[in-house]
């Protein structure tokens, strides 16, 4: 038995306990199943955190399975990313790699098996003629004329589909069962069709191939698998994935059980959805930190433990939901606020000269890179011209503004106390430069005299800072469900990205590894691009949680 500490409890995991206390299995082996037709997002990592979770937790097996039916829509790109993508979170697969096109060979002699039985047929009704036979929900559907064609026709023309002797589309295989049964999956369905295409594992040694449904059973038949899990929309194909297992001469029989999918606030998860964004040049790639992929939130700087965190909290259930993105966000908010080491940075500039610092002096003023934890420290240059925040200036203010007023002190983090003391202006009014007096006897203490000041604000060294890219993101569509408008593309949120192209930061960041994350104290969570070639830093989170706000307003 699994270590029961911080394992989560759910509805599969009783089933699977139930299964190992009766003896109706000695241990677990689950598969994560995915078709590599796109980049995984993030509900792919909710289950890939149940299937691999099982299998840390349990002891048991967990394969890495490609369901690589459909070579028209896959690509070994993808291939690649999802390994990537699963390593990434921390996961990795029992024994070699598996593809559904390994069992092709196995898959076309179950078909025949099937055939052999007076189960299967060739049929070569057109699509539009098959949809009428196939009836509706209320009606049952009309046997094909091709029902009843002999066992041995049938074989010779399966072999003629798998020798290209039949043109795509002209007939398909399916298998007998019922074609008034209440479930229309059961109505006689197709599992093999005819496509010319070049597949990324078998090149063109095939051009019949397999459907998901007679595919997915066998598949996970022939690796043993203990408890096939799927989402919630496969709960009537589970008749048709017994219904092979029942027919064929196979030993294992996986048992199918079915969870609800991720769904999450203002985005998309469908891997057909996000490749048309994609396609259309709406984000820059799979990977646009504002993409709800693996990759896109690995860029944006989500760690793996937050992801795991968030499947966490989500929990497995049979109930359809939405998640809020709050949800999500606050995991990554959690991990970086503990583990990130905190850095200054000014993004939107308004510079201060401090009159009373001499103009050739440097000091190297030493901060610690975390409040709580022991990260150690760094330099950071004080200098007489600084940059701070333009909106953390005001030339008046009530009490309730705690940053610079003009006559008024604030306070430097991690430097001295300094007051504002006149301005000036552009023709057009905007403030050019804040001169300011310090008060040296304030590094690390309050004033001597017992002056209270209240503000702390950031800052960086005017002329010792580096100037960095710095991306602000925003949630990528304006509605909380776009999937569900006629076109999702047009609720695609037109400021989902404002780039800042000269922020200024202290010196330290310069050497940030890609994907280290910082709390840039005051604005939020950044990190440092993967890809860019300049100084690029993302905006992961904010400090705090900003949906709830957006709601209300
Ligand atoms: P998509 O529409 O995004 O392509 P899919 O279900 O077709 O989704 P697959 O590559 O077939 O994608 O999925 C692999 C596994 O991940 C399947 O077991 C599937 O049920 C699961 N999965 C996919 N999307 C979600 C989701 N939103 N929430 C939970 N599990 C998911
Ligand atoms: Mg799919």
């Amino acid at each position: 038995m699994a270590d029961t500490e911080n394992r989560p409890t759910n509805f599969i995991r009783n089933i699977i306990d139930g299964d190992l206390a009766s003896g109706k299995h000695a241990s677990t082996h689950t598969r994560f199943p995915p078709e590599p037709n796109g980049f995984l997002h993030i509900g792919h990592a909710k289950s890939i955190c149940l299937n691999f979770g099982i299998a840390q937790d349990y002891k048991g097996l967990c394969n890495l399975r490609f369901d690589d039916t459909n070579p028209e829509k896959e690509d070994i790109d993808y291939v690649h990313s999802i390994q990537d993508d699963v390593k990434w979170l921390g996961f990795g697969w029992d024994g070699e790699i598996c593809y559904s096109s390994n069992y092709f060979d196995d898959l076309y002699g179950y078909a025949v098996e099937l055939i052999e039985k007076g189960l299967a047929y060739v049929c070569f009704l057109s699509p539009e003629q098959a949809r009428e036979y196939r009836g509706t929900l209320t009606e049952p559907g009309k046997n094909s004329p091709h029902r009843d064609t002999s066992v041995e026709e049938n074989l010779a023309l399966f072999e003629k589909m798998k020798n290209g002797e039949f043109k795509e589309g002209e007939c398909v295989l399916r298998a007998k069962i019922d074609m008034a049964s209440s479930f229309m999956v059961l109505r006689d369905p197709i599992i093999y069709r005819i496509r010319f295409a070049h597949h990324h594992q078998t090149g063109d040694k095939w051009c019949i191939y397999p459907m998901y449904d007679f595919t997915h059973c066998i598949s996970d038949a022939l690796e043993g698998i203990t408890h096939s899990l799927c989402t919630l929309e496969f709960q009537d194909n589970r008749r048709l994935y017994d219904w092979v297992l029942e027919h064929i001469s196979i030993e294992c029989k996986p048992q199918q059980i079915e969870f609800s999918r991720l769904n999450l606030e203002y985005t998309v998860m469908s891997k057909r959805k996000l490749n048309d964004l994609v396609e259309n040049g709406q984000v820059e790639g799979w990977d646009d930190p504002r993409m709800p992929t693996i990759a896109g939130l690995r860029r944006r700087g989500y760690t793996p433990a937050s992801i795991r965190e968030f499947c966490k909290r989500i929990g497995i259930t049979k109930q359809d939901n939405m998640v809020e993105m709050g949800m999500l966000e606050a995991c990554i908010r959690d991990d970086l606020n503990e583990n990130a080491p905190r850095a200054m940075a000014v993004l939107d500039p308004v510079k201060i000269v401090i009159e009373n610092y001499d103009a050739d002096k440097v000091e190297m003023l030493c901060a610690p890179n975390h409040p709580t934890l022991d990260m150690g420290e760094r330099e950071l240059p004080f200098t007489r011209e600084i940059f701070i925040e333009r909106e953390d200036f005001r030339v008046e203010a009530n009490k309730k503004f705690k940053r610079l007023v003009l006559g008024k002190e604030v306070r430097l983090r991690n430097a001295y106390v300094i007051k504002a003391e006149r301005i000036e202006e552009d023709d057009a009014g905007n403030i050019t430069t804040i001169y300011c007096t310090y008060d040296d006897e304030t590094l690390g203490k309050n004033p001597a005299d017992g002056r209270k000041v209240k503000g702390v604000i950031h800052w960086v060294s005017a002329t010792r800072c580096i100037e960095a890219e710095v991306r602000q993101y925003d949630r990528l569509f304006s509605v909380p469900n776009p999937a569900a408008a006629d076109d999702f593309t047009a609720t695609l949120n037109p400021d989902s990205l404002v780039v800042i192209d000269s922020a200024k930061l202290e010196p330290s960041l310069a050497n940030a590894a890609a994907e280290q994350g910082f709390q840039f104290e005051r604005l939020g969570y950044y990190s440092r691009d993967n890809k860019a070639q300049k100084l690029t830093f993302n905006q992961t989170v904010g400090l705090r949680d900003s949906w709830a706000k957006i709601e209300q307003a």
